[in-house]
């Protein structure tokens, strides 16, 4: 790496060690062995890390799996078959891996409070905003929320489906400086280091672009529980709303103190922009869109340089069947998402409204309620 590289590197990394309010991550394959089950001394050396930075009024929410490993060593299955099997894994591991949790974090008086989710929890507006105002009250109790997918529930309509994912809606749920998510492997590679010796590690990440995708992609087999490709995924959603994320190795010790040093650990994906508001960041990722609206690049370009709101005149095409009120993906022609809104008429209306003026709605209709399709205030550019 050239010197200016590495100044630029140790520059971007500074705001680090300002982090407060971090989500951290621990896959099953760090805390669990396949058929063994839990792993109570990798616990236990992840708790005495989690405590020391508790200890200096870092407030943790942590997202750890590792309930259906717990489950299935416990319950003596070889591989649970069914989804109800699985459930049944996760419900019997579920209560395995708090205990695990409790006790090595009672060795240095950090209480801890389990909180399990689905993508139904976060979805729905209200439920989303519980969940928040209860992971923020535990923070101010100085409690360290442990967080894991409600696998007992979730099936696959309901599901966020990893907690790579799931972490980064955690990160926004309690409006985290930072993510970390604590892995096999110490950062994302050009390639699999494993097969491949001239594989690096990559520093920094600056955008999460389809040719990184791709890169991991190729290589995603043989890597970690989970993959690089929902890493990428919770990059995406975490940068995206202005929190920096990094994937570091979770068998290093002290790696979480190095990376609060500003030591250029891991692989650092920088934030894009400013902070969303809550409200915003619950409209881009929180809900999966109900339809998709294709706009023109005028219109486009009105949302996304001037600020605007998305009027009638600037949709060309209404796909899916949503309520008002509901989230939709906006696109070009060429069906690239560029933003998401909270639409104001549904699918039914808009079919009759698109491309039309704003002051003829009423006579189209027989009623105007909005003059705008999604208003500014409802509408992220991702
Ligand atoms: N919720 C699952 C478990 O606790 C893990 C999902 C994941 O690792 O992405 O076993």
């Amino acid at each position: 790496m050239g010197r200016e590289l590495q100044i630029a590197t140790a520059a971007a990394r500074r705001p680090l060690a300002k982090a407060r309010r971090v989500g951290i991550k621990v896959g099953s394959g760090l805390i669990a062995s396949p058929g063994a089950g839990l792993d109570q001394t990798r616990i236990a050396t992840l708790a005495d890390e989690l405590a020391g930075l508790a200890s200096e009024q870092k407030e943790i929410a942590l997202v750890s799996s590792g309930a259906i490993a717990a489950g299935v060593a416990r319950l003596g299955l070889s591989r649970p078959r069914s989804i109800p099997e699985k459930q049944a894994a996760a419900a019997a591991g579920q209560s395995a891996l708090m205990w695990h949790y409790e006790q090595a974090f009672a060795r240095h008086g950090v209480k801890v409070a389990q909180v399990l989710l689905t993508q139904e929890d976060i979805s729905h507006r209200s439920r989303y905003l519980n969940a928040r105002n209860t992971l923020l009250a535990l923070l101010r109790f100085g409690v360290l929320p442990i967080v894991n997918e409600n696998d007992t529930v979730a099936v696959e309509e309901i599901k966020v489906g990893d907690n790579d994912n799931l972490s980064a809606l955690v990160a926004h749920l309690i409006d985290a400086d930072l993510l970390v998510l604590l892995t096999d492997m110490d950062g994302l590679y050009t390639g699999d280091p494993g097969r491949d010796p001239g594989a690096k590690r990559i520093e920094i990440v600056e955008s999460v672009t389809d040719e990184l995708r791709q890169l991991v992609w190729q290589k995603a087999e043989g890597l970690s529980i989970g993959g690089m490709l929902t890493k990428l995924e919770a990059a995406q959603k975490a940068t995206a709303s202005g929190i920096p994320m990094v994937i570091a190795s979770g068998r290093e010790p002290g790696v979480l103190r190095r990376l609060f040093k500003g030591e250029p650990v891991g692989t650092y994906f920088l934030p894009k922009g400013d902070r969303l508001t809550a409200r915003k960041r619950w409209i881009a990722f929180a809900v999966p869109p109900q339809g998709r609206l294709t706009v023109d690049p005028g219109a486009r370009k009105a949302l996304t340089e001037r600020g605007r709101s998305l009027l009638p005149s600037g949709v060309v095409s209404v796909e899916g069947e949503f309520q008002s009120g509901e989230v939709v993906a906006l696109a070009l022609a060429d069906g690239k998402e560029f933003a998401r809104g909270l639409v104001n008429y549904d699918a039914a209306e808009l079919r009759r409204i698109q491309g039309g003026k704003t002051a003829d709605i009423e006579q189209v209709l027989g009623y105007k309620s909005f003059d705008e399709v999604i208003h500014r205030d409802n509408l992220v550019v991702l």
